[in-house]
């Protein structure tokens, strides 16, 4: 049985710490549930969307005039070298879990705010510390159930998804990932806990830590041989400020709400940062978050 909740504040639910309320909240815990949430949502006539670890999104300061189901499905099953996770499982507990069991393959995302479904929307990717290889989360993808656009759960391989660079299928049709079986490689704990570490610390090196500088990671997309962020610093604008948000100093694709900032503080500064690094470099900087909700 759901349970609905009405104008629930959604800041608390993202990494950036901002959102409007949505009109009405469901929280799954179960692929049952999250199977039934679907199903209310989509006969509703309401505008829906689900939520994972809000980590890539940036939610309107109006808030969501609709549904927002909130996935907090936590099952994982270990079965030899595969492990299978809920779509709510986040990265961070699949490394604690493979870890353990001595599979290798998460770890190369060890610092990286994700749940299982967002991780596949996303195709979610690492470059290596040597900058040498990027690890995408597809190369340890062995099958996937889905719920499909008509409410029929299907299964599916690695290449139903058609993986690219932050995409996948699930940017084009209206499917949700209910689980995921990832096939991973035996090793051995301590390899696997010095990977995540290396990592961790790269990622404290080069990017602010999201608890202290709440952020969505990296706001525009990657353009090949140059660089997003190097580009907004060419253009002198770290440190540069609208509201309570601003440019990282120490990586300038990533806009931090240090100040209680708001939606409309970050799409301010993004159209200010568009608009400077096309008078300073002549390349226009898209968006890679995905805005929701009610902006006006
Ligand atoms: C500090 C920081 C660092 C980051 N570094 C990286 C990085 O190195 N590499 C990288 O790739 N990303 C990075 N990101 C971005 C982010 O972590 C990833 O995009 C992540 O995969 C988002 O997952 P999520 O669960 O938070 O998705 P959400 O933000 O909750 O949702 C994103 C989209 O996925 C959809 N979605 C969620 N669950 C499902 C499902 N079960 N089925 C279908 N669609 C679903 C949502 O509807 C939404 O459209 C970073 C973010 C932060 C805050």
């Amino acid at each position: 049985m759901l349970t609905i909740e009405r104008s629930v504040q959604l800041a608390p639910y993202t990494t950036y710490h901002i959102g409007g309320p949505a009109d009405q909240f469901i929280r799954v815990a179960s692929t049952d549930e999250l199977v039934e949430a679907i199903a209310y949502a989509r006969s509703s006539g309401l505008p829906w969307f689900l939520l994972g670890t809000g980590a890539n999104i940036l939610i309107g300061d109006g808030g969501f005039r609709g549904v927002v189901i909130h996935n907090e499905t936590a099952g994982i099953h270990v079965d030899g070298n595969r492990i299978t996770a809920e779509s709510g499982v986040t990265i961070a507990n699949l490394i604690n879990v493979a870890s353990k069991v001595e599979l290798s393959g998460f770890e190369h995302f060890a610092g990286i705010p994700s749940s299982v479904g967002g991780a596949m929307w996303q195709n979610l990717h690492f470059l290596a510390p040597d900058r040498e290889s990027t690890f995408f989360i597809e190369s340890i993808v062995d099958s996937a159930r889905v719920l499909d656009s008509h409410g029929k759960i299907v299964q599916v391989d690695r290449d139903w998804f058609a993986f690219g660079y932050d995409d996948s299928r699930l940017h084009h049709e209206e499917a949700i990932v209910l689980d995921v079986t990832f096939l991973l490689t035996p090793s051995s704990r301590e390899a696997i806990l010095a990977q995540a570490e290396a990592n961790l610390t790269w990622r404290a090196e080069r990017q602010p830590p999201v608890e202290e500088f709440p952020s969505c990671g990296s706001v525009f997309k990657k353009i090949d041989g140059v660089g997003a962020g190097r580009l907004i610093d060419g253009a002198g604008l770290k440190g540069y400020r609208i509201g309570g948000v601003h440019v990282s100093e120490k990586h300038a694709n990533f806009l931090v709400n240090t100040d209680g900032g708001c939606a409309k503080d970050v799409l301010d500064l993004v159209h200010h940062i568009q608009a400077s690094v096309k008078v300073d470099s002549g390349y226009d900087l898209e968006m890679e978050i995905r805005c929701v909700g009610d902006f006006s």
